[in-house]
């Protein structure tokens, strides 16, 4: 524990939060089993799930941390297998907090798409149209550089025949993106089964960026109007 340093408070505050937001991730139905994997940084050092344990049973203990190279500095288990995905977002992007699941409504379109389309103003949190990163194995170097590529200028990205990424500055945050991203999803899916979706054009979308900034923040996109 002593190579934790002055970081090893945050880091438990991140075990805790983690495990906390893995239940909840598999409370609402956004991953089966071990099918999804979180991750939240600590200053050099980032907590992730660990690879088959359940996220419904997660236990802070059971949090693996590792360094930015992907080296274990402390946990039992194994990172999980997208680890070296996680450490690319959180190099390329900066964030504060991964969210990888094989949502049903994501992992679908993911199956059918090349890109979901902006059907709604909210996704405009989501960087806009949610781009599809090419298949490739999980777990592998090749799926970490697409999916990455597939994030330019987004937060969330699909992949294809594969789930959804997310990221955020914090886990809390991660995990509404990506309650968002499957909400998103299941709207477009409603509206393609009965016709062709109409889409929010650039001007439009220009527009919500506007009345945001009006507003003060991005909350502008989540309530504020009831
Ligand atoms: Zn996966």
């Amino acid at each position: 524990m002593g190579e934790l340093g002055g970081g090893g408070g945050d880091l438990e505050r991140e075990r805790r939060r983690l495990a906390h937001a893995a239940r909840q991730v598999a409370a609402r139905g956004l991953v089966v089993g071990t099918a999804g994997n979180l991750s939240a940084r600590a200053g050099e050092l980032v907590a992730i799930t660990p690879t088959g344990v359940p996220l419904e049973q997660l236990s802070p203990e059971q949090i693996v941390a590792v360094d930015l190279a992907g080296v274990v500095v402390d946990g039992h288990g194994s990172p999980s297998s997208e680890h070296s995905l996680h450490l690319g977002v959180y190099e390329r992007y900066g964030a504060g907090a991964v969210v990888h699941a094989h949502a049903p409504m994501a992992t679908a379109l993911g199956c059918l798409l090349d890109e979901l389309p902006v059907v709604h103003y909210q996704m405009l949190e989501l960087g806009g149209a949610v781009r599809v990163a090419p298949y490739a194995t999980f777990g592998t170097a090749e799926l970490a550089a697409v999916t990455l590529d597939a994030l330019e200028g987004r937060t969330a990205a699909l992949m294809a025949n594969h789930g959804a990424i997310v990221y955020a500055g914090d886990i809390d945050a991660a995990v509404e993106r990506m309650l968002l991203l499957e909400w998103a999803c299941s709207v477009y899916w409603h509206a393609a089964a009965l016709g062709s979706p109409r889409t929010l054009d650039e001007r439009q979308l220009a527009a919500v960026g506007s009345e945001i900034v009006r507003r003060g923040g991005y909350g502008a996109l989540r309530g504020e109007e009831r």
